[in-house]
């Protein structure tokens, strides 16, 4: 099933439900980043939670930046996820490997290790809205929920899934409901949610079962008054970056750091972090932005 983002309101719109399939998109960045299995639970899990959370954005434009920085094998995961359905990360180290967890599940846990989640959000105005929260167990669902309840006051019941196997990504994807502050105060029916989501064996083998997300959330929410917005949204894997923007990112290193570049390496490789393109400058290319450098300069003198 293709790539894509459905929305759902139920109770009265006292619950907004957000459902993503993420299959093609994490084995995108599985490839491009070389991603190890436990890697890709993690950055799977990580840009499943950025688009879910961007989905509740309203503003064309809006985004959000995902980061776990913990102390473990892993480093730090960073995901950059818009309203507009595209979405891009990475993760410091890609080729980690971890013996399976307890319950011979990939150990997302272990790789990120303790430490801590950042979130920003940017509408576009210029004055992003940032907040952190403590990792709870660094499986990155429990740590995005625990987030959302504490630091943005909304009860959230929220599950992420990526199963990866020898032949690439099977399944991925991910779930979020949440209780807007006009049913806020209803406890039973916020741990009604709890409950309903807790008892789901985990997210990706749905999909495997052939479930659609309108069937999955029909499943938790049909007798709540589930109303599911008929129109999905496509998601994909996408970066912003140039070759022009590589280009711009040596201009800043100044003239004498790209003469340097001429003269040791006959000219210049950049790689993307967000998606792994690499970009070769020719000592051609060096000596043209030394050229607009020196224009630059004789212009503001
Ligand atoms: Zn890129």
């Amino acid at each position: 099933m293709a790539d894509q983002l459905i929305r759902a309101t139920a109770v009265d719109g006292g619950i907004r439900a957000v459902g993503v399939i993420t299959t093609r998109l994490t084995e995108e960045a599985r490839v491009r980043h070389r991603l190890s299995y436990v890697a890709t639970a993690a950055l799977g899990r990580t840009m499943a939670a950025g688009l879910l959370m961007a989905s509740s954005m309203k503003r064309i434009g809006s985004r959000v930046n995902v980061r776990v920085k913990g102390d473990g094998p892993l480093g730090g995961i960073l995901v950059d996820a818009g309203l507009d359905g595209t979405v891009r990360g990475y993760v410091d180290c890609p080729y980690v490997e971890l013996p399976p967890n307890t319950k011979g599940k990939l150990d997302v846990g272990g790789a990120v290790g303790s430490g801590y989640l950042y979130v920003v959000r940017d509408i576009g105005y210029g004055y992003p809205y940032s907040s952190t929260v403590e990792l709870v167990s660094g499986e990155i669902g429990d740590d995005v929920a625990h987030y959302l309840v504490s630091s943005e006051q909304t009860p959230s019941a929220l599950v992420l899934g990526v199963l990866v196997g020898a032949g690439g990504v099977a399944a991925s994807g991910g779930l979020l409901i949440q209780v807007l502050p006009k049913a806020a105060r209803d406890d039973a029916l916020v741990l009604t949610l709890e409950s309903r989501v807790a008892a789901l064996a985990g997210f990706t083998p749905l999909l495997q079962a052939g479930k659609t997300l309108s069937e999955i959330l029909s499943d938790l929410l049909g007798d709540m008054g589930l109303t599911i917005f008929p129109e999905s949204q496509m998601l994909r894997f996408h970066c912003g970056c140039s070759f022009d923007r590589m280009l711009g990112a040596l201009k800043i290193l100044g003239e004498a750091e790209l003469q340097d570049m001429i003269i040791k390496d006959d000219g210049a490789e950049a790689t993307c972090d967000f998606c792994g393109q690499v970009y070769q400058a020719s000592s051609n290319h060096l000596a043209q932005l030394i050229a607009d450098l020196q224009t630059d300069a004789s212009a503001s003198s």
